[in-house]
């Protein structure tokens, strides 16, 4: 009767363990599933905002909510989140103290990328004043043409900064030949790097990456929430 109470026993163990193995990585599985979704429906937070000392900046210095986009001069749908997004953002949050924007480059598309963001740089560090018009139009010289295209040519740099700053065009193609503000695009790399950037633009309200920058409900709402926390 015992050796047979044992055997029952092992058997009913043996069954046990083998449910455990069979069910255990059905529910791993699903855990794992739910944390992917959890994953895309809620802001990303990190620990800090991103430094953007020497940065380009537009907006108070004291205001309470900073904005970073995270943008490459070759990528179309930063050229179109500048034109349709921008300006409502200016106007809502940055014209009103509330948020101070900062811009810091992705190279995402090789050479093309590098030169627009040198020549940008050394606009920025020569005569800040007329950044972000240079920034503009650059973006808006894209779009007039195949953004695929070898389209950042010394021409085109020369009749921008001829256009929209004070400074001597060859300088600031001279800076692009010397890779004079290569030190600022490998800042702007580490912070690339920092936050994991994968798509451009990206935005971080704070410290908060926004899901889809191209939802302005969801850009305002984490701006309020943000200015109420501040
Ligand atoms: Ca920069």
């Amino acid at each position: 009767m015992g050796k047979k109470f044992i055997l029952i026993l092992t058997a009913v163990a043996a069954l046990v363990v083998l449910l455990f193995i069979v069910l255990n990585p059905g529910n791993s599985e699903e855990e794992s599933v739910l944390e992917e979704t959890s994953q895309d429906t809620e802001p990303q937070v990190f620990e800090n905002s991103p430094d953007i000392d020497g940065q380009p900046t537009e907006g108070d210095n004291d205001a309470p909510v900073t904005i970073v986009e995270f943008g490459d001069f070759m990528c179309p749908a930063c050229s179109a989140w500048g034109e349709e997004y921008y300006p409502q953002l200016k106007g809502d949050f940055i014209d009103t103290g509330d948020v101070q924007f900062a811009y810091v480059n992705t190279l995402f598309h090789g050479e093309q990328s590098e030169k627009a963001a040198l020549a940008a740089e050394s606009v920025f560090n020569q005569a800040p004043e007329a950044y972000w018009d240079f920034h503009h139009a650059l973006f808006e010289a894209q779009e007039s043409d195949n953004h695929h295209s070898e389209w950042v040519t010394d021409e085109l740099i020369t009749e921008l900064v001829d256009t929209h700053t004070s400074l001597d065009a060859s300088d600031v193609l001279e800076d692009i030949e010397n890779q004079s503000f290569q030190d600022e695009l490998n800042i702007d790399e580490a912070l690339n790097v920092e936050f994991g950037i994968q798509l451009t633009p990206t935005i971080l309200i704070n410290n908060r990456m926004i899901e889809d920058p191209f939802d302005y409900d969801e850009i305002r709402t984490v701006i309020n929430e943000e200015l109420e926390e501040s």
